[in-house]
């Protein structure tokens, strides 16, 4: 396994696949997990795999707000045996192939075309699953025009292209900020955003940085939390930009405030909070709400924890549904939750070495190496509230 510093950018090199070919591995969603995870899989020796998307190599990110950047920072500490906090590889460091510590969504997708290139990953654009079954030991894949089989699947198709939208009376009216391309182009002086974790706080700043009026509503108090997780509470990228001039100007933050209902009348839209207070603004309110996540449209094949999530064995394998494995910002373990990359990344090792070892390919070296570098992690009692805990 060699160091890999991806420099070059381009499309993905192989989109062959054979559709009556029985594939050891299909992995669904060619997102942040979907690669990673397939990089693993050629790590550990596995050659006949898929990785399909219904649209192409890091569509989520590519659809981000344009102004958008990571919170976590890339930092090429590769060299020092710490991966870059935004990798999803061993070797392979987004600050240096990009030179840039906080990547747009834009620049994050190229990121990841660019290892597709270089991995040689068999990648499949414009393959929507629609279903998944298994039948005598062999899953069937379903597009609207094709059937896939394999013998494994790896469900990462994210959380992004599932808002979560209906969240109270009226939240429909409102504008997901998922739905927004460029926070600049958005006509109109007076926001009121409903959600004030990270996607929120990230629209309220670019609005100030426009001199917008700003009010922002959460349930709860992110700014407030006192645990250095970011799961929990606000990145030090967030709060650095909330103390900017501009944000301190235009941006009115009410904490402990959870939205009731929004109509619209009269050109008006009112927002009215559970405690009485009403606010009226003639722009769209913007709904930074979250994601329901895309684990909903294959429920079948899990058993669901209490919070709704799947149900997953120590190999993020479903319970109920051997071969069929769980990989990104939806994978729960207890009370431990793997939603940054650096977090989820920890498990494509231990996906890859299930899969191989059920396929009787050695992996004590693979283990060895993922291990050394972060990148297995099969002991959760060692993750204090810090590491891993929400
Ligand atoms: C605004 C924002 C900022 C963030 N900042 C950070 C950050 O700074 N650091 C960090 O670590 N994380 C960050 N995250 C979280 C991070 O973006 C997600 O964890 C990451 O995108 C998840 O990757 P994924 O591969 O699971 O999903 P995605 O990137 O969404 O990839 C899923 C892929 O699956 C495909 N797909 C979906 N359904 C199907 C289907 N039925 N058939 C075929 N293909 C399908 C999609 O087209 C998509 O390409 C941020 C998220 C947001 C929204």
């Amino acid at each position: 396994m060699g160091e890999h510093q991806i420099e070059s950018e381009g499309d993905v090199s192989k989109t062959s696949s054979n559709e009556n070919e029985l594939y050891e591995a299909i992995i669904i969603g060619a997102g942040a997990a979907g690669i990673g995870v397939a990089i693993s899989l050629v790590h550990v020796g596995i050659e006949n795999f898929l990785v399909v998307d219904r649209d192409t190599v890091g569509s989520s990110f590519a659809s981000w707000p344009e102004e958008t950047r990571f919170i976590t920072p890339s930092f090429p500490s590769n060299s020092i045996g710490m991966l870059d906090l935004n990798s999803i590889a061993i070797g392979v460091s987004p600050a240096f192939s990009m030179r840039v510590e906080h990547p747009t969504g834009i620049e994050y997708a190229e990121h990841l075309r660019s290892l597709a290139k270089f991995f040689e990953l068999n990648v499949r654009d414009k393959t929507n699953i629609t279903n998944i079954e298994k039948n005598e030991g062999i899953f069937y894949l379903k597009t609207d025009t094709k059937t896939f089989q394999a013998k494994n699947v790896i469900w990462a198709a994210g959380e992004y292209q599932s808002p979560s939208i209906d969240v109270f009376a009226g939240s429909e009216l409102c504008l997901h900020t998922s739905n927004v391309k460029k926070y600049g182009d958005l006509m109109g002086d007076d926001f009121l955003i409903i959600g004030g974790y990270e996607s929120g706080i990230d629209a309220a700043y670019h609005l100030a940085k426009q001199n917008k009026r700003v009010r922002v509503f959460d349930m709860n108090c992110p700014w407030g939390e006192s645990t250095s997780d970011p799961s929990v509470a606000l990145s030090t990228f967030s709060f650095e930009r909330m103390r900017d001039e501009c944000f301190e100007k235009n941006v009115e933050l009410f904490a402990e405030t959870p939205v009731k209902s929004v109509t619209f009348k009269e050109e008006t839209f009112e927002l009215k909070t559970e405690d009485g207070q009403v606010f009226q603004s003639k722009v769209k309110p913007l709904l930074a709400s979250g994601f329901e996540g895309s684990h909903k449209h294959v429920s079948h094949l899990f058993e669901q924890r209490e919070d709704g999530f799947p149900l997953l064995n120590e190999q993020d394998e479903s319970t109920i549904v051997p071969g069929m494995f769980l990989c990104g910002p939806s994978v729960r373990h207890d009370n431990h939750i793997f939603c940054f990359i650096y977090k989820y990344r920890q498990r494509f090792g231990i996906v890859a070495q299930a899969i191989a070892s059920s396929l009787d390919l050695p992996t004590d070296e693979f283990v060895e190496a993922y291990r050394s570098w972060g990148m297995y992690l099969d002991d959760l009692s060692c993750c204090g509230q810090e590491c891993l805990t929400c």
